[in-house]
């Protein structure tokens, strides 16, 4: 069947790595594979035929039955802080089949997410419940859709095992696509527990696998490998400013990630790990949604510093390569992670004046942006659906609409507005195309999950699919995807590890 074309087509890079960074093992095999969810679009873009697989064995494949011709399945080692205390980790319940080469030559990730224990697993069975897996789902392809860099879902199968939980839970395994999982943890773990060849190996692989540029840059001056400090600055470099504009794109669309672990915070600039991730409502700084997160660590307003504090821990894996003497490379890597702030900001505000429909720069900008955040936030405003409601022209779909205070903001923003030689027409699309109509509304991902793992009925999600595949469009079916829910008695509570 898979000859007749499937289009697997592996090649299996980091398995050719040192052997300390992985664990060379195949999935363990489950009772009852089914596939209940296959993103044929995706498989597309993969040179995957979906009507092959369909036909032929991907249900086992995607339950890890079968491993696809080609595949060298292995669990990758890494470490991590979590929620501040370095921990050593890994593929505790996946495993990445190999890499998928694209008919255009790109390179991408494919790995099972729950597919068993592994020598990383600890305590862990290694599995995971069918309604986080189809929440991951759901949430990494919105995220696609809105333009933000993110891993992607690609099927998820139910394994027939239930798994004890609070309560017993159907089995699943996600398969995620991803432009590759090295992790901020995959450079302490060669940091901590690996050597000096481990570490080079991997800032040569990473540079080459996602900043080819940069990689091509260090190689007309020599091999990378024997480069001293350049690749390794170079790598920092890259993935500080992939974060910086990562993270404002979190902002600017109101994501929380809520677990910034350093394990969950992937080199390649790609949003990973999809646990207690919530989309805010009502505009607040403070917004928390994990239950675990006590602290506030992870909130809305806290992402970029704790992006910094991430990529500072990165450098400090980093600094013996960054120059011979410590105090230089503690020096260079402040340099580099010093950027942060500025390319960061550089990027919000950028997107913030794209959401207000402002072309060229004023210096008073910043300001208008800022005194509409508070706004919201004093009158317990919606984020998606006022920015929704001044992108339609339709301000009385604000809960402050009738404030003086409001009005007074109104007038400042429509002579800025006028201010530009761009027409209101321009300025409003531009804003269409920076404001998304529908976000993953938690209520309405709670009611697709129930509808799946509750009932067996998948056409809940695959409508909610369809809607959050075209968060620009402004539609009118849309609409009743951007209604708020009902006040509940206690705020929405996401948990991870399930
Ligand atoms: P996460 O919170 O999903 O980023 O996971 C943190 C670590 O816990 C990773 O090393 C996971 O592989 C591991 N882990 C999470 N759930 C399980 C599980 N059910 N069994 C084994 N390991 C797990
Ligand atoms: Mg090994
Ligand atoms: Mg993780």
């Amino acid at each position: 069947n898979e000859r007749r074309g499937a289009g697997w087509n592996f090649d299996n890079s980091y398995a050719g790595l040192p052997e300390t960074l992985y664990t060379k093992m195949s999935p363990a095999p489950v009772r009852a594979p089914k596939l209940v969810i296959l993103n044929e679009r995706l498989a597309q873009e993969l040179g995957l035929n979906a009507d092959a697989l369909r036909d032929g064995d991907a249900a086992d494949v995607f339950a890890g039955n079968r491993i696809p011709e080609g595949a060298e399945p292995l669990a990758q080692a890494y470490a991590g802080h979590q929620f501040g205390h370095f921990n050593r980790l890994g593929d505790g319940r996946a495993l990445l089949l190999g890499e998928q080469i694209t008919p255009k030559g790109e390179r991408f990730d494919i790995q099972l997410k729950g597919s068993g224990r592994t020598p990383y697993s600890r305590g862990g069975d290694g599995r995971a419940a069918l309604g986080p897996m189809l929440r991951e789902y759901i949430i990494s392809e919105a995220m696609h859709a809105l333009g933000i860099p993110t891993t992607r879902s690609l099927a998820v199968a139910m394994t027939g095992q239930p798994i004890q939980r609070e309560k017993e839970l159907p089995g699943a395994v996600l398969t995620r696509v991803a432009a590759s999982h090295i992790r901020v943890g995959t450079f302490q773990y060669a940091a901590a527990w690996g050597g000096d060849e481990e570490l080079r190996a991997l800032v040569d692989y990473t540079l080459r696998r996602h900043y080819p540029e940069a990689a091509a840059t260090v190689e007309a001056n020599g091999k990378i490998s024997d480069d001293e400090g350049g690749s390794a600055l170079l790598l920092l470099r890259e993935a500080i400013r992939r974060q910086a504009k990562l993270i404002a794109q979190w902002q600017l669309a109101g994501f929380i990630h809520g677990v910034m672990n350093t394990d969950n915070m992937a080199l390649s600039g790609e949003t990973i790990d999809y646990g207690p991730c919530a989309f805010m409502d009502v505009y607040d700084p403070a917004t928390v949604f994990s239950s675990i997160d006590s602290q506030g660590r992870y909130a809305y307003g806290n992402q970029p510093q704790i992006a910094l504090w991430n990529l500072a821990r990165l450098a400090e894996t980093l600094l013996p390569l960054l120059a011979d003497e410590e105090k230089k490379a503690i020096s260079v890597a402040e340099g580099a992670l010093g950027e942060f702030g500025e390319r960061y900001h550089g990027h919000w505000l950028t997107g913030m004046r794209a959401k207000l429909g402002m072309f060229g720069e004023e210096e008073q900008d910043e300001e208008l942006v800022q005194d509409l955040l508070v706004l919201m936030q004093k009158h317990r405003a919606d984020y998606t659906n006022t920015f929704r409601a001044l992108t339609m022209d339709a301000p009385e779909g604000t809960p402050f609409h009738d404030a003086e205070e409001f009005r007074h903001w109104q007038e400042r923003w429509r002579q800025r507005l006028e201010r530009q030689p761009a027409s209101r027409e321009e300025a409003l699309l531009l804003m269409r195309s920076s404001n998304p109509a529908v976000i993953p509304r938690n209520h309405r991902v709670e009611e697709a999950l129930e509808a799946a793992s509750e009932r067996g009925d998948y056409s809940v999600m695959e409508r909610l699919l369809a809607v959050l595949a075209q968060p620009y469009a402004y539609t009118p079916e849309q609409a009743s995807y951007c209604a708020l829910p009902e006040p509940a008695g206690r705020p929405y509570r996401t948990f991870c590890g399930t």
